[in-house]
């Protein structure tokens, strides 16, 4: 079965013919970096303007290099939500209406539980039920997954999104946004003990996270100056990692799970792979990280997950709505 995913929920236009669920055909993502690096984030309007002209020469360019014609493929999946409203509508409008068009099933896809599917694309023996962890620029997410339709949030961000404190500090001192890779290469050549800086917890519950504090305290120490950038990215990032390991530890510990699946922009972070690698390893559970470019947004991962629900029979209806904040629950 030939899925065509659409995803255009934020700043990347991407299109994947995935097939079975886990091959990858042809996958394409074009990013909007250079449109909203002037402002330092992204501005929505212009997002949705980028994916609109992007998507028709996306989809000609990605049929090409497949050898494919659009009436191979048999169903259509678009993300309905969370993302920004006018960019999540210009991708949900293309899916709906290739499917329509093609008389082929749609199907709406909740993009933060996508993010774990980029799993099934690179681990063949991967199944549920397993642990979640989504971490991204808007997202830091720790779900349990029982079986394809079923996403239980056992803990969540009270505040700022992991992704989001390190693209914040990193724009404080200066590096390019999005920041959250350059405070990795920053990392490598400093010492993450040479700032004290805190792990806050969440008084809302022991898998919650807070991370504003941490972001405070960040910029405070990056005012001082006092400390090398390096010694400063590479404090700020484990102390991020410590934050997100402690709490998938108590959530294995938890759940019994023996599978961890990561997905999200930062978990391309390969110092928060070792970590949760090695904790891991010591309850004997494993874990499956795509590849970086398979973390941050992409539709292959959302044609996979499409996949799942299609052969569980569920389809989605023509008049699905494009919802800002869809829940990481709503299926
Ligand atoms: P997403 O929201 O899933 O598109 O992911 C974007 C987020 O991932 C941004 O906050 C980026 O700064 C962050 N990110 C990307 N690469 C890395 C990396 N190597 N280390 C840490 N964060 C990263
Ligand atoms: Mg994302």
């Amino acid at each position: 079965m030939l899925v065509l995913g659409i995803e255009t929920s934020c700043d990347d236009t991407s299109l994947a013919l995935v097939r079975g669920g886990r091959e990858i055909v042809v996958s394409r993502i074009s990013s909007q970096v250079q449109t909203h690096a002037p402002f330092g984030g992204v501005v929505p309007e212009l997002a949705a303007r980028d994916h609109l002209t992007s998507l028709p020469a996306l989809l000609d360019d990605l049929l090409d290099e497949a050898g494919l014609d659009l009436h191979s493929v048999d169903a259509v999946a678009g993300v309905y939500g969370p993302g920004l409203l006018g960019a999540l509508l210009v991708g949900l409008a293309t899916a709906k209406s290739l499917a329509l068009g093609l008389g082929k099933p749609f199907i709406g896809v909740n993009h933060l539980q996508a993010h774990l599917f980029a799993n099934f694309l690179q681990s063949p023996e991967l199944d549920f039920p397993f642990l979640g962890l989504v971490v991204s620029g808007g997202h830091t997410l720790i779900l349990d997954a029982p079986e394809p339709n079923v996403f239980r949030v056992l803990g969540k961000t009270v505040d700022d999104a992991a992704g989001e404190v390190l693209d914040k500090i990193a724009r404080l001192a200066g590096l390019p946004f999005p920041g959250g890779k350059y405070v990795e290469e920053q990392a490598r050549q400093g010492d993450p003990a040479s700032v004290a800086l805190p792990r806050p917890v969440s008084s809302s519950g022991p898998l919650d996270f807070s991370f504003s504090g941490l972001k405070t305290a960040a910029a405070m120490a990056l005012r001082t100056d006092r400390h090398s950038l390096p010694d400063m990215m590479a404090s700020l990032q484990q102390a991020v990692i410590d934050c997100i390991t402690l709490r998938v530890d108590r959530a294995l510990k938890e759940t019994g799970r023996k599978t961890l699946v990561m997905a999200g922009g930062v978990t391309a972070n390969r110092a928060l792979l070792s970590q949760l690698q090695e904790t891991c390893a010591a309850r004997n559970v494993d874990v499956h990280c795509p590849p970086p470019w398979l973390c941050t947004d992409n539709a292959a991962m959302v044609a996979s997950l499409a996949y799942f629900r299609l052969v569980q029979g569920v389809t989605s209806p023509q008049d699905l709505d494009a919802v800002a904040q869809l829940g990481p629950e709503v299926v």
